[in-house]
């Protein structure tokens, strides 16, 4: 933490030719992010960060570990589950924009990087990543109760009696999404 004020970040001056791998762990409540602590992160997040340097180009793979607890979409019964989201960055920092037409998948970013940036912050990345790591849609395996449930209750339906916390977290949380 002593390079600035950035939750995770690489000072470039660790990044050498070749391959280097950086881990770092946190919880979601670190990124002061609502988003995230409404997310149902539970225990420590790691993050592995792997880094391949050639000449001006700079590709770097996020990968997070985390863990949740999410609301069965049928029945909100808590449902105990591993969360794990990967993203990659191909950066350059000799200036020249890579071509837009370039194929870009979801999971993908190019960006140009500062050659005399001290450091990468990758904070606003692996909350992205961590985001998306959260699945939308969880169901309990081994709940008899909740089988009870099925296809009695068609989505968009509205809930009889009081709105779950759960339930109406998990709505903000799609709204986000899009
Ligand atoms: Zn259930």
């Amino acid at each position: 933490m002593q390079t600035g004020n950035a939750l995770i970040e690489i000072r470039t001056a660790a990044i050498t030719e070749g391959s280097c791998a950086f881990n770092f762990t946190c919880r979601a409540e670190d990124f002061n992010d609502p988003k995230l602590t409404e997310s149902g992160f539970t225990d420590e997040i790691r993050i592995r960060a792997v880094t391949k340097k050639t000449g001006n180009e700079l590709m770097l793979a996020i990968t997070t570990e985390a863990t949740g607890e999410i609301p069965c979409d049928i029945c909100l019964a808590p449902v105990k589950v591993s969360m794990n989201g990967s993203w990659r960055i191909y950066c350059n920092t000799d200036g020249i924009a890579r071509d837009e037409d370039a194929e870009e998948t979801a999971r993908e970013e190019y960006r140009l990087l500062d050659r005399t940036a001290v450091s990468i912050d990758l904070t606003g990345d692996v909350r992205e990543t961590l985001l998306l790591s959260v699945p939308m849609k969880v169901t309990c395996t081994a709940n008899p109760d909740c089988k009870l449930y099925t296809g009695s209750e068609q989505e968009g339906q509205e809930e009889k009696g009081s709105t779950s916390p759960w339930r109406e977290s998990l709505a903000k949380l799609k709204k986000n999404y899009r």
